[in-house]
């Protein structure tokens, strides 16, 4: 039988090497697409311990089935801009993995949105759904419509055409999208009225990230921000340091800086800088908040504005200078591969203790060893920005129940699910012989339980 034979070839092989060989194979497939190989790479080289301990995981063709994505949606998404021009976008949805739960991720409106991006959210959030413990799969979607500029008619109007096609392929119990870069409150409105016009029923929990008002959840606004501070207090309390009186820098200043921004402060932080994709902000007094929410949330400008209200603090040009602020505590929490080598170098220089990562994948796979290297406390994406997507499962189990928790409840329970995924992936960091390494662990950990259940059900 085939399947003998490729066992006995794979068991030739020692763990690295078959790892190794899967990734040329998943290079050899996927060749333009620089984003997805990276976050496969670094989760590859995290496994080698478990395929060392566990050979049937080799026999069963985990890896090179997890690479696969059960499907890729993709579509065309015409609307008319306000000129009466007809303008034609791509959306995508990518179904990676049903295996603990119905594929949950979110959608990112962006003009860089491609198969890659994608993918490599996609992939990612296998593994961090995996972690928060919560019965969630992974999948990812989005468009390469760039929202910056565009009236509220011109955003409405492509929710709709977007979901005009989307909604044949999700459903409470099929597949769940929320919000990421460029989708908020306002789009999940838009997106969750079309579904429902078309399903012609209201089923609440097709989308997480809805108003408060229609089926959304307390706390989902704050929860990827505060999870990620959360995340970082648990590094820092093991070391028997925390916030307090700390210089914090965050990069962006979206939703989930924002929310990082304000828990950071909480727990007795100074934030001193935040940017967009133009420039940063310098702030020594601290970064008012209020300002920043009126800006982002409710006028939707660009950050340079934060100083026409602060003359004291300092605009900048060009976001990536924001990593040579010194700072004690850095949350890059703006977009992938914000931190390269040599800002990584910088920060170290400058004397950053730890790294919390708010975005997906912000860190190059070369910063991240001058992070390890240097002994700084770094908390992986996966691991440190789960909260959000913790707080959605939370949002469709409500849904389900068809009630509604407290702010103080929600907030309660995504606080332990961080604490807990700390924890777990300690655990597993020290198990597979890496201790205190959270990358190793937390993927190791998030990849163990989604193993399982691919075993559990067979060749599929
Ligand atoms: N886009 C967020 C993430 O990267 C949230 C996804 C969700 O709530 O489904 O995890």
């Amino acid at each position: 039988m085939q399947i003998v034979d490729y066992d006995q070839q794979v068991d030739a092989l020692s763990a690295k090497s078959y790892v190794d060989q899967v990734f040329e194979t998943v290079k050899k497939r996927n060749p333009h697409e620089p984003e997805f190989l990276q976050a496969v790479k670094e989760i590859f080289d995290s496994l080698v311990p478990v395929f060392e301990k566990h050979p049937i995981y080799k026999q069963q063709g985990i890896l090179e089935r997890i690479v696969e994505p059960d499907r890729i949606i993709s579509f065309r998404v015409p609307w008319v801009d306000d000129s009466g021009k007809v303008q034609v976008n791509r959306g995508f949805r990518v179904q990676f993995s049903s295996a603990i739960g119905p594929y949950k991720g979110g959608l990112r409106f962006h003009p860089s949105v491609n198969a890659s991006i994608i993918k490599f959210l996609g992939f990612e959030q296998i593994f961090k759904n995996s972690l928060t413990g919560q019965p969630i799969g992974g999948g990812k979607g989005g468009a390469d419509f760039d929202p910056k500029g565009k009236s509220d008619g011109e955003i409405m109007r492509f929710c709709q055409s977007f979901m005009t096609e989307l909604y044949r392929h999700i459903g409470p119990d099929l597949d769940v999208p929320a919000g990421d870069i460029g989708v908020g409150g306002r789009e999940i409105g838009y997106l969750f009225g079309m579904y429902k016009r078309i399903r012609g029923s209201f089923e609440a929990g097709v989308l997480t990230g809805k108003g408060i008002g229609y089926g959304g959840s307390l706390t989902r606004t704050e929860a990827t921000g505060y999870g990620t501070v959360y995340f970082v207090n648990e590094m820092l309390e093991a070391k028997g340091l925390t916030f307090e009186n700390s210089r914090v820098v965050v990069s962006g200043s979206g939703n989930v800086s924002i929310y990082a921004m304000e828990k950071a402060a909480q727990f007795g932080g100074k934030v001193i800088a935040c940017s967009d994709s133009n420039g940063y902000i310098v702030d020594e007094n601290g970064i008012n908040l209020e300002t920043v929410k009126r800006i982002k949330e409710v006028e939707r400008k660009r950050i340079s504005e934060y100083v026409l209200h602060h003359p004291e603090a300092q605009y900048i040009e060009g976001c990536s200078g924001i990593w040579t602020v010194p700072c004690d505590i850095a949350l890059p929490c703006a977009t992938q591969n914000e931190i390269d080598e040599a800002a990584a170098k910088l920060l170290v220089t400058n004397g950053v203790k730890a790294i919390g990562e708010g975005a997906n994948m912000p860190s190059t796979l070369e910063a991240i060893d001058v992070f390890l290297e240097n002994e700084v406390l770094f908390g992986p994406g996966k691991a440190a920005n789960a909260g959000g997507v913790a707080v959605s499962a939370l949002e469709m189990a409500q849904n389900s129940a068809r009630l509604a928790w407290t702010f103080e409840e929600v907030d309660q329970k995504l606080h332990s699910i961080m604490t807990n995924i700390y924890q777990t992936s300690m655990k597993a960091a020290e198990e597979y012989g890496c201790p205190g390494n959270l990358v190793v662990g937390a993927n190791i950990a998030g990849f163990l339980k989604v193993a399982d259940a691919m075993v559990a059900h067979g060749i599929i």
